[in-house]
């Protein structure tokens, strides 16, 4: 079982022809509603993989947290734990330009009052094989976490250190996966990393101090990581990118997913990428997370063009 302790929000989309002036309004942008904030996304990205996943999440006893229910409740997979604050549900306003370009405001609300005694204590009766937490939650629960791991838990932590913030630098030699993308990598390690052998450079100078395995995602460019000592890249799928909106949050999902059933780190990361190559050809966060059925066909019909294209390149010959 996978449990994924994190941020539940819920999302207000707005299409604009242009972004507004100072004190200006612009009227006439479609609305479009859906679930969103990381942990949210991780974990239908990781009950769509397969997983039997729990999230764990404080929310407001609100509209919006009525919402974000009627969605998990379509996720078979999917279970929710719910602390209710007195704070509203966390949402998001994003306004999107007609280039596809977008501002977003985020009003945490509930998710700040997130606190580790009470998800310690579901953490001791769920006992899963698998934490995933990322830093859109109080410090303390992702420190509490991580200490527990050690202590208590048989469970292995993956910790998305996402968006990126100084306070968690301590800790981040601690979980057993860290999952950033390259400018959340760029903070960590005080380097500039843009392209795959930027990645690879840092993650072989950081090798004497990092024991866990350290996964620095680079969009269009792949993955690089680092394992065991291992160090390799592995490419994106090629893809027509319309929006990249929780690519990442996919990724992990199906990454914990691929590993949780004994596939090795590169397989895992070549299934993970495959989904969040599908997540980033569609609109939307929770709705653009393939289920595994749709990645598993993704994968069968690349597999099949390769064997075409080798084909043409042998008769060349
Ligand atoms: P985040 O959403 O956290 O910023 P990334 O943008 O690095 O994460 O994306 C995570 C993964 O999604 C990448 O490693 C890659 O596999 C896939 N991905 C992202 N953008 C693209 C793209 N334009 N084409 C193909 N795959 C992509």
């Amino acid at each position: 079982m996978v449990v994924v302790v994190g941020s539940a929000n819920f999302d207000f989309t707005i299409k604009v022809p242009r972004f507004p002036q100072v004190g200006e309004t612009i009227t006439g942008g479609k609305l479009i509603t859906s679930s969103g904030g990381k942990g949210l996304n991780q974990a239908i990205a990781s009950a769509r993989a397969g997983a039997k996943t729990h999230l764990i999440c404080s929310v407001g006893n609100d509209i919006l947290w009525k919402q974000i229910l009627a969605i998990i409740r379509k996720e078979k997979n999917l279970k929710v734990i719910p602390f209710f604050s007195k704070q509203h549900t966390g949402c998001a306003f994003i306004i999107i330009d007609e280039n596809g370009k977008n501002k977003i405001f985020v009003s945490p609300g509930a998710n700040l009052n997130l606190k580790f005694s009470l998800v310690s204590r579901k953490l001791k009766i769920l006992k899963p094989k698998h934490i995933i937490i990322q830093n859109e939650i109080p410090d303390e629960v992702i420190k509490g976490i991580i200490k527990m791991k050690d202590k208590f838990l048989n469970s292995k932590v993956f910790f998305n250190a996402a968006p990126y913030k100084d306070s968690v630098k301590e800790i981040l030699d601690r979980p057993d996966f860290l999952i950033v993308n390259e400018t959340e990598a760029s903070f960590i390690f005080n380097r500039k990393i843009e392209n795959e052998s930027d990645a690879l450079s840092v993650l072989d100078d950081v090798r004497k101090d990092f024991k866990n395995t350290i996964i620095i995602t680079l969009g269009e460019n792949g993955v690089a990581f680092l394992h065991n000592q291992y160090l390799s890249h592995i490419p994106a799928f090629r893809v027509q990118a319309v929006d990249t909106t929780s690519a990442g949050d996919t990724f992990i999902g199906y990454l914990s997913y691929a590993l949780l059933n004994g596939s090795d780190i590169n397989d895992a990361i070549k299934l993970a990428q495959a989904a969040s190559a599908i997540c980033v050809s569609r609109y939307g966060a929770g709705a653009s997370i393939p289920t595994a059925r749709e990645v598993k066909n993704f994968l069968k019909e690349r597999a099949q063009s390769e064997k075409a294209i080798a084909k043409i390149k042998k008769r060349k010959e």
